[in-house]
């Protein structure tokens, strides 16, 4: 038996292994649903890695896999990644930079002799996105015992394939998944290195910065009731038109979001009877809002209501608000936060609004995040882009990082 190879493929090589699986001819984005044929590619290519280094690699019960360096029941490990897995027409950056990096990363270490005193392991957390199943992170939120397995079992997809039937069909056990606190006592610490989605960095000099937090969000339906009438016929002193109220709450919630430092969308809506010679007895506005704090994020939706219901009132339109989901704010661990910047000679800590795995876990274990600088701040799109001396900024900085954390 030959001493166990020290590096793999290099950080291109990686890169272009990956780059065609899953990338629709036509869009140029990428497709890679859970438990579909492009995310089983994504598996075997990460399988082979670990393999191609004399990793030990491991599926945990949740779909999960786990390139380890040392021993995996050791405890207080160090462990990195990210996810494969994408949007409908999706970047090439969301999810494969920080698996690619982890690689890469370790490779360095290995490669300069550094000696990890902890295990250190690469992960590739399931589903993350949530395209297929309507549902992000549920690879992390079983394993973290967020999502239950009667609840993950009842997730269907848009053909009506249940999350079960589609992992039997992946060639996994659907029956095996649920929280796995034994897996999750073994990490001392998770850091996530990711594209950044947004334009935060670009105002720096920094190719690379350390998260502070995920800022909580939420959906809010708005429910505008008026009446349906001929376009024609009612005189306009007669209409209940519950656009105007619709059409005047999207620009109050613009003007709000800016006062308070927060972010508010309408990026969908719904309209009845959505007839062009009709005016509209209903329409439905779906709000997605988040805010550096709960208390800004709540203010923010509660001016947005109170300004649709005084519009409503001149209108006669009903207006009726419903919660749909809400995420609390993520403080990542402030000990590593500060561990990270230090080893990385202070570079900026700026928050996110997306979620991430790094999330989820952060309630059980302590985790960090590294983001990439991303040009055009664009994400979730063919459109997003990270330039290649930024990437392998990324890779030397994770590299530093968990040296820190696993060598000394
Ligand atoms: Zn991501």
């Amino acid at each position: 038996m030959g001493t166990p190879p020290t590096t793999g493929a290099s950080f291109h090589e990686m890169w272009r292994d990956l780059a065609p699986i899953g990338r629709h001819a036509e869009t140029g984005g990428y497709r890679r649903y859970a438990w579909t044929g492009a995310d089983t590619d994504c598996r075997a290519w990460f399988q082979a890695q670990a393999e191609a280094r004399g990793l030990t690699y491991e599926l945990d019960r949740n779909g999960n896999q786990w390139a380890w360096l040392g021993d995996p029941t050791a405890g207080d490990a160090v462990v990195t990644g990210s996810h494969l897995d994408s949007v409908p027409d999706g970047g090439a950056f969301d999810g494969p930079l920080g698996v690619v990096s982890s690689f890469a990363a370790l490779d360095q270490l290995r490669a300069r002799g550094a000696a990890p005193t902890k295990p250190l392991a690469i992960v590739n957390f399931g589903d993350e996105e949530g395209a297929r199943f309507g549902l992000a992170c549920v690879g992390s939120r079983l394993t973290a015992g967020q999502l239950g397995p009667e609840q993950a079992h009842a997730l269907r997809d848009a053909d009506g394939v249940t999350l079960p039937r589609a992992m039997e069909r992946a060639g996994y056990d659907p029956e095996a998944i649920g929280p796995d606190p034994e897996r999750l006592a073994r990490i001392g610490a998770f850091v996530e290195l990711h594209i950044e989605q947004g334009r935060g960095l670009n105002d720096t000099s920094h190719p690379v910065g350390v998260a502070s937090a995920i800022w909580p969000h939420g959906r809010w339906r708005f429910d505008f009731h008026g009446e349906a009438n001929h376009a024609g016929t009612t005189r306009l002193d007669d209409r209940r038109d519950p656009m105007l109220t619709y059409a005047n709450t999207v620009l109050a919630a613009r003007k709000k979001a800016r006062l308070a430092g927060a972010l508010a969308t309408f990026g969908k809506v719904g309209v009845e009877p959505n007839g062009v010679n009709a005016i509209a007895g209903l329409v439905r506005g779906w709000l997605d809002s988040r805010a550096p704090d709960e208390e800004t994020l709540a203010a923010v939706v509660g001016e947005i209501e109170r300004a649709a219901v005084e519009r409503g009132r001149r209108d006669g339109v009903d207006v009726r608000v419903t919660r749909e989901s809400f995420t609390p704010i993520v403080e990542f661990a402030h000990d590593l936060r500060d561990q990270l910047s230090g080893l990385l000679g202070g570079v900026p800590v700026l928050p996110t609004g997306a979620g991430h795995d790094a999330g989820i876990l952060s309630a059980s274990v302590p985790t960090a995040m590294l983001f990439v600088r991303n040009p055009t701040g664009v994400s979730h799109s063919p459109a997003e882009t990270a330039g290649e001396d930024d990437c392998l900024a990324g890779v030397a900085a994770l590299a530093q990082v968990l040296e820190g954390l696993a060598c000394h």
